[in-house]
């Protein structure tokens, strides 16, 4: 059976911590890109749900009666998972047996990849496959990405007119690894004046979280105002009247760490 991953969800820093747990399979000599059509974007306007997933899982295994299935889902931000990496998929006749394959949400006979929604959910396609390929030690090119078109057994446009391959290349080669420094989260984007070390970010609970002390020292703030300021509170911690959701201390920095969005928006801090 090929649905073992169903229900599983990643971000594209906990794929890569989730990939370096597995072996790479020696079968998988490239990435089958697929975009699914239906659902288009405009049918899912807020991505995935588990739901979701669950839904597509009994249309391949009950409806169609397939043994498996594609790899990976992606919609804007999110990685959700299907066949086990390390068996292989069903999703194209020709390259079953020697691709793992990815769906992409969206409808791209229609809908544009090229800006919003579609840009969003291509660059997290790109930083998911540069992640899978790197993990096969496969190089970038046009022969280790393949479109489901590419297959010479099928008529379809798969993954859309409007997806070529040139540019979902250099998407690919241009998609940072994560891990190696900030990277947006869902809900805040690291501001350009967070000028702190790659060591001192921290992608906890889906979310890249900064040292309070050391993010506030940078901005100004002088220490006395943050120590007077910087309180717990049961295990709430709070910065003066403002809530730090998602704030905890790390015993071993012997500091208290936050999600950056949540400094970014404190109003200045009172002495
Ligand atoms: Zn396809």
């Amino acid at each position: 059976m090929g649905f073992e991953n169903t229900g599983r969800v990643w971000s594209p820093s906990s794929f890569s911590t989730y990939l370096a747990t597995l072996t790479p399979p020696a079968w998988a000599t490239a990435v089958t890109l697929h975009h699914t059509a239906a659902p288009s974007l405009a049918q899912r306007p807020n991505g995935f749900t588990a739901q979701h997933l669950s839904n597509l899982r009994h249309f391949y295994e009950v409806t169609l009666g397939w043994s498996s299935a594609p790899h990976l889902f992606i919609d804007d931000d999110q990685l959700w998972g299907m066949c086990d990496f390390r068996k292989q998929g069903v999703h194209a006749v020709s390259f079953n047996r020697s691709a793992i394959g990815i769906e992409v949400l969206g409808d791209y006979d229609k809908e544009s990849p090229r800006s919003g929604r579609g840009l969003a959910c291509w660059r997290t396609a790109a930083q998911a496959t540069r992640l899978i390929a790197d993990w096969l030690k496969l190089p970038i090119t046009p022969a280790t990405i393949l479109f489901h078109r590419d297959d010479p057994k099928t008529t379809k446009t798969c993954p859309g007119t409007r997806i070529l391959k040139d540019w979902i290349i250099d998407l690919i080669n241009s998609a940072a690894a994560p891990n190696t420094g900030p990277i947006p989260d869902r809900t805040g984007k690291p501001p350009l004046d967070v000028t702190l070390a790659a060591n001192q970010w921290r992608y906890v609970g889906e979310r890249w979280c900064i040292p309070v002390r050391a993010y506030l020292l940078k901005k100004g703030v002088a220490d006395s105002v943050i120590a007077a300021n910087l309180k717990k509170q049961g295990s709430q911690f709070f910065f003066g009247l403002e809530l730090l959701e998602g704030a905890f201390y790390d015993q071993t920095t012997s500091s208290t760490w936050a999600p950056v969005h949540e400094l970014t928006s404190l109003p200045p801090a009172q002495p």
